[in-house]
């Protein structure tokens, strides 16, 4: 599978889901026209040169902001007058200090505010799924900064529209939730260019484009499908000769821009429907996981975000955790009666020895359900490990998803630990 493994590859840091191979030649920059500038690292960094000074959109992350810098200032030594942020991921937001400059404006969507306290108040719950997710060690956490900790760096918060002129260029700024709540596109119309963040291309994927994440597994607020549709149509009534995103390559042309934003709201329109449709037809959402495909027309991968997340993300976004089985309303999971059923099987073995054969059968996930249930009992059993691992193994080598496969990285590492701790 090159393709996965190539992915695999890609190094993925910060809370923003990005990608920048670690192995890559040195970035370059990009140049888009005359007075725009591209430089492609982790979240791409953009520079609008006026006559009257230069705005920045996006500023990476912090460990790669000072080389996006560097290129760009090697086009154009201009005063920063405007900071914009497309969102508060932190590969968008992590070279602002180094950018800012006395009376330098710093603009986003007004619902930026929340999203990095959220960010910043669940921080020590983040840290461990990011560090799993992205296969590096956990990052030291702070005391708690309370609710409302964040460093908030904007100085100029705007809810649907914010409009300025800077040395004769007009900048329009939309709010397009999506990908994060407070997502904002810029347009500038004199270049007819939409900067559009990661609503489109979140990681920056060749074609085809993966389909999105709208529920992402490190833990995420629900990514609301029917806003993020919303933002694309809004871009696309822009008309945009050029559309220019977080991550990956500029498109550019009318009708590839159409072709495939279209593409992408309406495979997102798509599975959201399927998810109502399913709901108010009373289907629960394993069914739907199981039922909702994407039709092969769409012609979109599912290497970074997978439909069967997204409809769990779309349903559980609208319903929340309670399924109508009243068992499920008390405190005591499903597994608290694990141990008892491993009793009733006459211990470990034959429930391992079917663990495996479901596996043989190619039936990995049952598999691993049943080493859950051995593990509760015994959490250090040798065998429940060992097959459990040979389970994530065999997914691990089938993977296409490379979210998943960080995922399975992660398992196959636990339970070698576990193996390796007798
Ligand atoms: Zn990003």
């Amino acid at each position: 599978m090159p393709r996965i493994v190539n992915f695999a590859l890609l190094l993925c840091v910060g809370i923003g889901m990005t990608a920048y191979a670690a192995d890559q030649d040195q970035a370059k920059v990009v140049k888009i026209n005359d007075s725009i500038y591209m430089a492609p690292v982790t979240g791409n960094v953009y520079m609008v040169i006026t006559p009257a000074g230069n705005v920045i959109i996006d500023t990476a992350s912090s460990d790669q902001a000072a080389e996006a810098r560097k290129l760009l200032l090697a086009e154009n030594h201009g005063s920063v007058k405007y900071i914009i942020l497309t969102h508060g991921h932190a590969d968008h937001i992590g070279g602002i200090p180094l950018w800012k400059e006395a009376g330098t404006q710093i603009i986003a969507q007004r619902n930026y505010f929340e999203f990095v306290n959220y960010v910043t108040r669940l921080q020590g719950f983040f840290a461990p799924r990011n560090a799993a997710a992205f296969g590096r060690p956990p990052g030291e956490v702070g005391p708690w900064a309370g609710n409302f900790g964040a460093k908030i760096d904007p100085t100029i918060l705007f809810d649907e529209k914010y409009e300025f002129t800077l040395g004769g260029v007009q900048f329009e700024l939309f709010s397009t939730p999506g990908e994060t709540p407070d997502h904002l596109t810029v347009w500038l119309p004199a270049y007819k260019i939409a900067f559009m963040g990661d609503n489109y291309a979140g990681i920056g994927i060749p074609e085809p484009m993966s389909f999105p994440n709208i529920y992402a597994l490190r833990g995420t607020k629900p990514r609301w499908a029917l806003d993020w549709i919303n933002s694309i149509d809004k871009v696309l009534s822009l008309k945009p000769d050029v559309v220019l995103s977080g991550h990956g390559d500029p498109i550019i042309g009318k009708e590839e821009i159409t072709r495939r934003l279209t593409r992408y709201r309406n495979a997102i329109q798509y599975v959201h429907d399927e998810v109502v449709k399913g709901m108010n037809a009373g289907k629960d959402v394993y069914t739907l996981m199981q039922e909702i495909k994407l039709p092969a027309s769409y012609d979109l991968s599912q290497v970074f975000g997978k439909v069967s997340w997204s409809v769990r993300g779309i349903y559980d976004g609208y319903a929340g955790w309670f399924d109508m089985n009243p068992a499920t309303m008390y405190e005591l999971p499903p597994s608290s009666v694990y141990p008892d059923l491993v009793k009733l099987a006459g211990g470990p073995e034959r429930l391992v020895r079917l663990a495996l054969e479901k596996l043989g059968a190619d039936k990995p996930v049952e598999a691993l359900h049943l080493t859950d249930v051995v593990l509760a009992y015994d959490e250090k059993n040798n065998a429940a490990l060992g097959a459990r691992l040979k389970a994530l193994d065999y997914l691990r080598e089938r993977c296409e998803n490379y979210v998943e496969a960080g995922w399975l990285e992660y398992g196959i590492r636990t339970t070698k630990e576990k193996l390796a701790s007798k």
